[in-house]
């Protein structure tokens, strides 16, 4: 063992999330357990007590440790604020993606620092409630040069980093939507395929149609980014379907899911992406049916959907349980979503479980075990136990 390696003995419950390291479950649990890491990644599991030698020993006790929720799906970059439209909400006004525009020209206005001040400040918050990876989108922009900015911004905080100029056309367009499809797959797409590692794009009556969609999926999957879809939020409607046919990575929201775009998201491999925190924020009269989808056979992940306007909590540990009383999944099932099932929507094998090779975010639990974390709602239990670069 070389001067970075430490082991963290005496582990209450290690939820792994590989079913052979533990107790055979998707969530691989084993209890009493310890874990080696060296050099910011791990490199052996087992039973407590029996660790190769390390420079550093950490007793753990009867808490639970588990892989760093995979945050797949956040807005952290925005200017502004919008706590006056939810509190119209709340008031019974609908929510519509309009919405977004206001955002769009408070980021806008504000310097690039200014954006990552304010998402460095929301990562870190995320970091403090036990998140390791999280995705970053861009789409608050609306032009060539502020959507640049906004994925530089992400760019310094992430690698997971989603070009999603397609997110509402900007004012300044008039309602032509064609022309700022043109400027999203031409000179805006040039720009900021560099900075980004996704294409995303809002599939949404007010946002954009599917043959829209399309043309904006397949110009950046040309340029080498991954597809996912914000798709089947506010209504029925055809995102799902588009991100199956395409291949995308995720189809993220579907909340308003017919039987057949359930089956397509199982056949397809296509992740079912739940940000439940925005069901709630809108005040969704349904959620998602996780049930239906892990039943068909889909691959479900939670994410935060963290943004301004509809979703504006940085907690998995709040998605996770709002996933487990709104959207049928267990508090098994709910957890799995949150680490390996955000680190397959991202495509991502070195993250989101805690088998030897896997980037050592370990969060650990102020719990006996992972029940507790939709258990005990709204309760901080969730915090890093070491960031792999410890
Ligand atoms: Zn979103």
């Amino acid at each position: 063992m070389t001067a970075a390696s430490i082991c963290y003995d005496r582990i209450g419950e290690l939820v792994t999330c590989v079913p052979e390291l533990g107790d055979g479950s998707p969530l691989g649990v084993r209890t009493d357990a310890a874990v080696v890491v060296e050099d910011g990644v791990v490199v052996w599991v087992g039973d407590a007590g029996r660790a190769p030698a390390t420079d550093h020993r950490v007793e753990v006790g009867p808490r639970c440790v588990l892989p760093g929720f995979v945050d797949s799906h956040s807005h952290v970059v925005f200017g502004g604020d919008r706590s006056a439209e939810f509190a119209a909400r709340m008031a019974g006004e609908p929510y519509e993606a309009g919405g977004i525009r206001s955002t769009m020209a408070a980021t806008r206005a504000a310097d690039t620092a200014q954006l990552a001040e304010r998402a460095t400040a929301l990562v870190q918050e995320m970091r403090r409630q036990g998140t390791g990876v999280v995705e970053i989108k861009s789409g608050y922009g609306g032009d060539v040069d502020t959507e640049r900015r906004c994925l530089e911004v992400a760019a310094g905080l992430t690698e997971e980093t989603t070009y999603l100029g397609a997110h509402v056309v900007p004012a300044a367009f008039d309602g032509d939507v064609d022309a700022y499809v043109s400027l999203v797959t031409g000179g805006m797409l040039e720009v900021c395929a560099p900075l980004a590692r996704w294409v995303d794009v809002f599939v949404e009556e007010g946002a954009f149609d599917a043959d829209q969609a399309r043309e904006v999926l397949t110009a950046g999957m040309a340029v080498g980014l991954g597809a996912r879809v914000h798709a089947n939020q506010l209504r029925y409607g055809p995102g799902v379907q588009l991100a199956c046919e395409l291949g995308a990575a995720s189809a993220d929201h579907c909340t308003h899911l017919t039987r057949e775009d359930v089956h397509a998201l199982a056949d397809a491999g296509t992740v079912a992406t739940l940000v439940p925190g925005a069901d709630f924020s809108t005040r969704s009269p349904v959620y998602p049916d996780a049930r239906a989808l892990i039943d068909a056979g889909a691959t479900v992940a939670v994410a935060t959907d963290c943004n301004p306007g509809t979703s504006f909590t940085t907690s998995m540990p709040f998605a996770i349980a709002l996933a487990v009383r709104e959207c049928g999944l267990t508090p098994s099932e709910a957890v799995w979503a949150a680490t390996r099932g955000g680190a397959v929507a991202l495509r991502r094998h070195d993250v989101g479980h805690l088998g030897v090779g896997a980037a050592a975010w370990l969060t650990v639990l102020d719990a006996p075990n992972h029940l507790h974390l939709a258990y005990r709602p709204g309760v901080p239990l969730a915090g890093p136990l070491a960031p792999p670069d410890a």
